[in-house]
């Protein structure tokens, strides 16, 4: 946890013209200044799914307006109340459940429900596009102008499981994955002789070497990179077709794409596998990825998992693990990809109709979720009444011990220690 009490410095009054890391000089204490930056952080991610369903044109006026009040809640001498400031929390969590909904309707209703889709990995040979980010419209405009062309097309991180929409993978240029996390793209853009096109956050500031090389559309401006505009690939595509394009590697395969009616066609057979005790538990093993070795967790963590469970995945630190075999139980798969960071609400819905198959409650059911920090989400998962999570294995610097100590009490979650042993507490 950070060795600062408080940073802020969001007024004039702040101490010395620097930053109160005490007390604030307008009265407010650690533990607010905290919960209001918990807050801003979880808005951050309502934003951004916001952004991309309204731009597929879904608006949630309840969504717009607790952006306004949270934001607003967070300015100086406006509110000073801790349990407010929790309460604003749990309501960031239900406006981000919201939103996440509203985005999955309008993904499905644009691209179709995802189905499993076999990736290939690596690059195949010709000239190329590599696509990072969120946003999946922008893919599909881009893979019909790229289309009747040689070019390729690469997804990268998060854009993965737009292999799983139908009406993305229709498209010939759309030809595979290339990478894996956010966090190698410094070394995957050197590395590999593509365009490339960033399309939302997750981009970083890129190295001399590939900045000619890299585009960025709508909000996502970085310094070197060319801007498309108005959807015109022109640019890009003829900057792919002038670079020849990276040598043909040897390939490999990893699946993803599990949307909701894919699994629930399953359910019978997985109720039974579940009463016969073939499985014995499920697994939702999410987050961002970050740099930090520690997050090496995830995989040992998989990998120790008895063969009797199912791992659900989703978001960018899957690539932590999800080039394992992990083979499946009698015909259903072990390891299921659920997609994005906002296809949480995937394994939201998923977890109701598992306590309608068992006629269970929510913290009854054989679902243990192993969460690496994700503001959003965990405060959805929060509003919805999940205890007994695993967070870790890096608290957020905001967290200091009363925030934690509150979310130990009332929710029971739980830092992570080894998977080892995370593991042998959770399957007795
Ligand atoms: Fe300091 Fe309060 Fe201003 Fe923050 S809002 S900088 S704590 S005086």
């Amino acid at each position: 946890m950070s060795d600062f009490n408080m940073f802020c410095y969001q007024c004039s009054q702040t101490a010395r013209g620097s930053a109160c890391t005490a007390k604030g000089v307008c009265g407010k204490d650690a533990l607010v200044a905290r919960l209001q930056d918990n807050l801003i952080f979880a808005m951050k991610g309502i934003s951004a799914y916001n952004y991309h369903a309204n731009e597929l044109g879904a608006r949630d006026e309840e969504v717009d307006e607790f952006l306004t009040k949270g934001l607003y809640s967070t300015l100086t001498n406006v509110n000073f109340d801790a349990a407010d400031l929790i309460q604003l929390g749990l309501d960031a969590g239900e406006a981000n459940f919201k939103v996440m909904k509203m985005l999955k309707e309008a993904h499905i209703e644009k691209f179709g429900e995802p189905v499993p889709a076999e990736v290939k990995v690596g690059a195949q040979g010709g000239p190329a596009i590599i696509v990072t980010g969120h946003d999946l419209l922008a893919l599909e405009e881009l893979l019909k102008q790229t289309e009747g062309t040689d070019v390729k097309v690469y997804t990268h991180s998060e854009m993965l499981p737009a292999h799983g929409y139908p009406e993305l993978a229709k498209y010939e240029s759309l030809a595979g994955q290339i990478g894996g996390a956010w966090i190698d793209q410094k070394k995957i853009f050197s590395e590999y002789n593509a365009a490339i096109l960033g399309t939302t956050n997750c981009v970083l500031i890129p190295k001399d070497d590939y900045a000619d090389r890299l585009f960025t559309m709508d909000i996502v401006k970085v310094p070197g990179a060319t801007v498309i505009e108005d959807y015109d690939f022109k640019p890009l595509i003829d900057k792919a077709i002038e670079l020849g394009g990276p040598e043909a590697e040897e390939l490999t395969t990893i699946t993803t794409g599990f949307g909701l009616s894919t699994i629930l066609s399953l359910a019978p057979q997985i109720k039974e596998l579940v009463l016969a005790g073939k499985i014995k538990r499920f697994f939702l093993v999410a987050g961002c990825d970050t740099p930090n070795p520690r997050m090496n967790y995830y995989r040992e963590f998989v990998q120790e998992l008895p063969e009797d469970t199912i791992v659900l995945t989703l978001a960018c630190n899957k690539f932590r693990f999800n080039d394992l075999d992990l083979g499946d139980i009698e015909g259903i798969p072990r390891l299921l990809d659920l997609g994005q960071c906002n296809d949480a609400i995937v394994a939201i819905e998923l977890a109701v109709a598992l306590c309608d198959l068992f006629e269970m409650e929510l913290n009854e059911l054989p679902l243990t979720i192993v969460l690496s920090w994700m503001e959003h989400i965990l405060w959805t998962l929060l509003y919805l009444g999940k205890t007994d999570m695993f967070i870790g294995p890096v608290l957020p610097a905001w967290a200091n011990e009363d925030i934690l100590n509150v979310l130990v009490g009332n929710y029971n979650l739980t830092p992570v220690s080894t998977p080892k042993e995370d593991i042998k507490k959770i399957m007795g």
